[in-house]
């Protein structure tokens, strides 16, 4: 790769081309601002066909210079120091080259306002997401109440710490089949304060929670179909398969979920889920026939059908 610190058309001078040959280092003199490194890589970034070059170049310097991202704006004609140009190279490549998404770069990811420490067990919490956080606290209004909640395959903890911030009084319960995920969520409720308030549990499905009754059941599952696998973004292969894809044609999770959750829903308790638009009225379908009334199809920000809820029938319903 070539990269902002060797030799390119910009430099004068010194004879350019093949700087390969070359053990140390960057090899030039050349004095490289913020702003030159941010113009250089969104440049780069833009031609291997990134989406958001400028906020990529923007994010990974800043971490390379252990700044906030607003910080640069106030740096713009500063120089860069080789050590720190050297590991923002690195961070170039394996943006630009392995595909490596700026999360996972930056191991952190803000969902909900809150920030969240992420690895590769662990999917990336996603806009999409808070649509569902949305949903499930328009579903719980009552301050005082100490509503049991479950997040079912919790991953980072994104759902189970957000309804945590949100609902002090709540009870709330996480699970994942994964160890790893599980060590990631733990992190994040100890670096949020938020560790008395969530019970992490491992397993499968509701296997953890069986016998036990929920006022709401939020998830986020795997839902990709992995017949689909060669059209989806190369970024998606650093994030864990089992937290992406339900089976080959997305629903090995979706299904049992949908048919399960009746029986681990107090009366009036609400299920939460998302899935992907074109499986929406699938599942709305299916948790008719599982017994659950009120179904709702809600929209994420770009309008797609990302959310069903649906409730079982309580006291008040005919
Ligand atoms: N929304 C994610 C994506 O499309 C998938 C998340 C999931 O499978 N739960 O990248």
């Amino acid at each position: 790769m070539s990269a902002p610190a060797k030799t390119s058309g910009k430099t004068s001078g010194k004879t350019s081309g093949k700087t390969s040959g070359k053990t140390s280092g960057d090899g030039d003199d050349r004095v490289w601002t913020v702003l030159d490194l941010l113009k250089w890589t969104t440049d780069h970034f833009a031609a291997k066909g990134l989406d958001t070059p400028r906020l990529d170049a923007e994010l990974l310097l800043a971490h390379a210079l252990g700044l906030r991202r607003l910080d640069l704006y106030l740096r713009y004609q500063e120089p860069v120091d080789p050590e720190t140009r050297a590991r923002y190279r690195e961070l170039i490549g394996q943006r630009a080259g392995e595909r490596i998404p700026v999360a996972l770069l930056l191991g952190e990811k803000e969902f909900w306002s809150l920030s969240f420490t992420i690895n590769a067990d662990v999917l990336t919490p996603r806009p999409d997401t808070e649509t569902l956080v949305e949903a499930a606290l328009a579903r719980l209004p009552d301050a005082e109440r100490e509503y049991a909640i479950l997040d079912m395959g919790t991953g980072s903890g994104a759902i189970a710490l957000a309804l945590a911030n949100e609902k002090p009084r709540a009870r709330i319960t996480a699970t994942d089949i994964s160890p790893g995920a599980l060590k990631i969520a733990a992190e994040n409720a100890e670096a949020l304060g938020l560790a008395d308030s969530v019970r992490l549990l491992e397993g499968s499905l509701f296997e953890p929670v069986r016998g036990e009754f929920f006022d709401l059941i939020a998830a986020n599952p795997p839902y990709l179909a992995r017949d689909d696998a060669e059209s989806l973004a190369p970024e998606l292969a650093h994030e864990p398969d089992q937290a992406l894809f339900g089976g080959a044609d997305g629903y090995s999770v979706l299904r049992p979920l949908a048919e399960e959750a009746h029986g681990l829903l107090a009366p009036g308790g609400w299920l939460v889920v998302e899935l992907d638009p074109s499986q929406a009225e699938t599942v709305a379908g299916w948790l008719g026939e599982s017994g659950l009334v009120g179904s709702e199809i809600l929209k994420d920000l770009a309008g797609r059908a990302r959310v069903v809820v649906a409730r079982r029938p309580g006291a008040g319903d005919p």
